[in-house]
């Protein structure tokens, strides 16, 4: 018997279905390229398009140079 191998993930975790931290926009098919992966405490988090980009400032603001 064939088993057909849609999705050869390599570790698995790109093929776990991911929700938007932000708006709750839900992607089945695991997080798509354009999606941000912000991890934070250790839990890692996902933004949409939409939310990385509202989101980009805050985050660069974070980030700044008191970070070092
Ligand atoms: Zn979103």
């Amino acid at each position: 018997m064939d088993q057909p191998t849609p999705h050869p993930a390599p570790s698995g975790s790109e093929a776990q279905p991911v929700v938007c931290a932000r708006c709750g926009t839900e992607a089945p098919d695991g997080a798509p390229p354009t999606w941000t992966c912000s991890v934070e405490n250790g839990t890692r988090q996902y933004f949409c398009v939409d939310c990385a980009r509202a989101n980009l400032r805050a985050i660069e603001g974070r980030l700044d140079s008191s970070w070092w």
